[in-house]
């Protein structure tokens, strides 16, 4: 079955990789980018019949608002499925002493805040459709069960902080669209080659994204508020 996305931070990285694998798999993509004129990758994958790029900044209600107008004109029949992907890290000298307010703010305003107001803004898409799925991409380093063991060098409070917010975000979503049948979860993608994973990562973004997608496959109604690994495990919050 032919399958309607949307897609956030589509310009590089992990959000680039869904829109090459979703669209190969012959599924329509929504591809969002703050500026998709500029992303070479995704100019390459703009194909005009199932490959599409709106620009979204997930900082912005009005962005949202706009992109959102536009997909809603080309398709008034709904979407089946939001991928919320973009996201930003910290430098890597922000610690738990010298993180700023402003540095806890400029991060939650687009892991969490974004997340909240695109999939806000998109609900009414989704409903028409009966898939009503949205995966949310979060992070080992949000999972307060592992803190311990986690790399000092990656923890960058408010990072951890905004995906640890995203994931309970997540949950909320899930709780409030269980009754409509929606499948709300969060995914960890693996630490992956990307520019904010770096090139040490181990994981390449083609096994990330496929290993996820094999997850949104999968998912049904006993998924919802769940949280998993890239590689189809069960991970913990
Ligand atoms: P990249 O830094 O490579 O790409 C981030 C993407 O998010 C870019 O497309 C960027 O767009 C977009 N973006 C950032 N801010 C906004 C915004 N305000 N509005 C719209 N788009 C925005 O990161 P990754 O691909 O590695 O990360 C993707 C997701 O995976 C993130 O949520 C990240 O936290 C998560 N993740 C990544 C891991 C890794 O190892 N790579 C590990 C765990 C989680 P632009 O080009 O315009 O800047």
């Amino acid at each position: 079955m032919t399958l309607t996305y949307i897609i956030t931070g589509a310009s590089r990285g992990l959000g680039l990789e869904f829109v090459r694998q979703v669209s190969s798999q012959g599924h329509t993509v929504y591809a969002l980018a703050r500026n998709p004129e500029s992303s070479k990758g995704l100019q390459n994958l703009i194909d005009g019949k199932n490959v599409f790029a709106v620009k979204l900044d997930a900082n912005s209600e009005q962005s949202i608002k706009e992109a959102f107008d536009k997909i809603n004109k080309v398709v008034p029949e709904g979407i089946d499925i939001l991928i919320n992907n973009a996201g930003i890290g910290c430098d890597a000298s922000v610690n738990v002493e010298n993180a700023t307010k402003q540095e806890y703010m400029r991060i939650f305003e687009t892991n969490v805040c974004g997340v909240s107001d695109v999939t806000q803004a998109f609900l009414p898409l989704l409903r028409k459709r009966d898939t009503k799925k949205i995966l949310n991409i979060s992070s080992v380093l949000g999972s307060i069960s592992t803190t311990e063991t986690a790399n000092p060098a990656s923890v960058k409070p408010p990072y951890c902080v905004s995906k640890a917010a995203l994931n309970m975000l997540t949950k909320m979503f899930a709780n409030h669209l269980a009754d409509e049948k929606f499948i709300v979860y969060a995914s960890h993608p693996g630490w992956v080659k990307t520019d904010m994973g770096g090139d040490n990562a181990p994981v390449e973004q083609v096994d990330s994204i496929a290993g996820m997608l094999k997850v949104l496959d999968s998912v049904t109604a006993k998924d919802n508020g769940e949280y998993y690994n890239y590689t189809g495990e069960k991970f913990t919050w």
